[in-house]
C-alpha cells in the first residue's frame, strides 16, 4: 500500500507536534514555514512545560505526557531539558493560605507537591529573598527547556528521526482540494492530510474561518538577562503571588477568592495590565523573566518600559536580579479562545484541520495534544 502523505503548515510548536505525531502513524510528511526558522511564539516564550497549570484530568495528563515526549526527544538530540520543577512563593497571608490548600488538594490527586516553610526554602534555594516569605509549594514536576535551542533542533530530530521534510521561508497563501498553494514559487504540494498550524497569522489560509471563531491575541512582554550563574543559580523556576491568579488549576483553592479580592485592591495596575511574574533559568545562566498580557486582534507593536520595569520591580519581592543585568527585551503573541475553551481544532474543507488557540500552554500541551488528536482522526 502506498505511503499516506502529510502536509504541515507552521513549524511552531503546535506544527512540529503534528508532525511528529503523523511521522509516528507512518505518514510521509512535508512541513512548510513562512520564515527562515520558527520564530513565533514557540520561540519566545519561557521554555516552561508546566503541568501545574493545568487542572487535573485531561489536560493534566495532556501536559504529563507532553513532558514524556520532550523527555524522549531531548535524550536523542542535543536538546536541554532540566525537571528543575517550580516554586510558587507567599509573600502575604492570603498567598499562604492559597498555597495550603493546594497542598492538600494537589496531594489528593497524587500530584508531586511539598508545601516548604521559609526556613526550608532557604535552606534550599539560598537566593530567594526571605524578607516577608511565609513559605512556597514546591512542585517536582515541572521542566524547562530553552525554546530558542529546541526549536532550531527539533526540526533536524523530525528530519533524521521521521524523514519529515521542510520548507522554510515558504509562505502557503491557498489550500484548495487537499492542494497547497506557494504562489511565490507558482508551485503546487498536494497531501492526504493537510495541518494548518499558524498561530496567530489569522489573515493568510482561511481568514473567513478564522474571523467566525472566539479567538483573540495576546501580546506578552518579556525580558532576559545575560548569564547570571556565577551570582545566582535559582535551581528551579519561580513564581510570585499573582501568578496564583493566572493557572486555572489554582481555582480549585477556596481562598483564592479572598486572595484576588486583596490584590484587586492592592494590585490594580499589575492585574489591569495582566502582569504576573515567573522567573526561569536556562543552561546558559540566562534568567527569561516575565510577563504582561494585552489582548486584542490589534494591539500597539510598541513595547513599554514601564510594563518592563513593573514586572522587574515586582521581581524584587522575591528574586534579587537587577535591572542592569537584564540583557534582552522582547514581546510574542499567542492565540486565544476568548469562550474559555482550551484549543480549536475543525475541518474547513475535506482533509484539512485547523489546530490552533493554545494560548499560554502550546509548549506544555501541543505534543500530547497532537497525539490526541491524530489518533482520533486517522
Ligand atoms: C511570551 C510568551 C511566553 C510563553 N510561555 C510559555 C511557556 O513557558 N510554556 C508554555 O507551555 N507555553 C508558553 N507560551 C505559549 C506558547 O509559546 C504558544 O502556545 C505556542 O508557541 C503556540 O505555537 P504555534 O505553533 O501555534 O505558534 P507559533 O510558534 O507562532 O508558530 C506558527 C508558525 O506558523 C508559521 N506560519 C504562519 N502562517 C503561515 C503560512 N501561511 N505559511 C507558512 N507558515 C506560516 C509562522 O511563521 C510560525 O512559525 C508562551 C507564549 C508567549 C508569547
Amino acid at each position: 500500500m502506498q505511503q499516506q502523505s502529510a502536509i504541515v503548515i507552521g513549524a511552531g510548536i503546535v506544527g512540529l507536534a503534528c508532525a511528529r505525531a503523523l511521522a509516528v502513524k507512518g505518514f510521509s510528511v512535508t512541513v512548510f514555514d513562512r520564515n527562515v526558522q520558527a520564530s513565533g511564539a514557540s520561540v519566545r516564550n519561557f521554555g516552561m512545560i508546566w503541568p501545574i497549570g493545568q487542572p487535573t484530568g485531561k489536560l493534566y495528563n495532556r501536559a504529563i505526557r507532553s513532558r514524556e515526549i520532550w523527555k524522549e526527544v531531548a535524550a536523542a538530540t542535543s536538546i536541554w531539558c532540566n525537571q528543575s520543577g517550580s516554586l510558587h512563593l507567599a509573600y502575604s497571608a492570603e498567598e499562604w493560605q492559597v498555597l495550603q490548600e493546594l497542598e492538600i488538594i494537589f496531594k489528593n490527586e497524587n500530584r508531586d507537591v511539598e508545601l516548604l516553610d521559609a526556613a526550608t526554602i532557604a535552606n534550599q534555594f539560598e537566593h530567594i529573598i526571605q524578607t516577608n516569605l511565609y513559605g512556597g509549594l514546591f512542585s517536582k514536576e515541572e521542566m524547562l527547556i530553552d525554546p530558542r535551542e529546541a526549536m532550531q533542533e527539533l526540526p533536524i530530530y523530525l528530519e533524521k528521526k521521521y524523514a519529515v521534510k521542510f520548507f522554510w521561508n515558504t509562505c502557503v497563501s491557498k489550500i484548495v482540494n487537499q492542494t497547497v498553494c506557494i504562489e511565490k514559487e507558482q508551485s503546487f504540494y498536494k497531501a492526504d492530510i493537510i495541518f494548518v498550524c499558524t498561530g496567530v497569522d489569522f489573515e493568510t489560509l482561511y481568514p473567513n474561518v478564522f474571523a467566525q471563531l472566539p479567538l483573540t491575541k495576546c501580546k506578552l512582554q518579556m525580558l532576559r538577562t545575560e548569564n547570571c550563574l556565577e551570582k545566582l543559580n535559582i535551581k528551579t523556576a519561580v513564581c510570585g503571588g499573582l501568578s496564583l491568579l493566572h493557572y486555572n488549576s489554582f481555582k480549585a483553592a477556596p481562598s483564592l477568592q479572598i486572595l484576588k479580592n486583596k490584590m484587586e485592591v492592592e494590585m490594580k495596575p499589575y492585574l489591569d495590565l495582566g502582569i504576573h511574574v515567573m522567573a526561569a533559568q536556562n543552561d546558559k545562566g540566562e534568567i527569561t523573566i516575565g510577563d504582561s498580557h494585552q489582548y486584542g486582534l490589534h494591539t500597539d507593536p510598541f513595547d513599554k518600559y514601564y510594563m518592563n520595569k513593573m514586572v522587574m520591580d515586582y521581581l524584587q519581592i522575591f528574586l534579587p536580579v537587577s535591572e542592569t543585568n537584564i540583557a534582552e527585551t522582547w514581546h510574542g503573541f499567542y492565540s486565544k479562545l476568548t469562550n474559555g475553551d482550551t484549543e480549536i481544532f475543525l475541518s474547513p474543507e475535506k482533509g484539512v484541520y485547523i489546530l490552533n488557540g493554545l494560548g499560554g500552554a502550546g509548549m506544555t500541551l501541543s505534543f500530547g495534544l497532537a497525539e490526541e488528536l491524530i489518533d482520533e482522526i486517522v
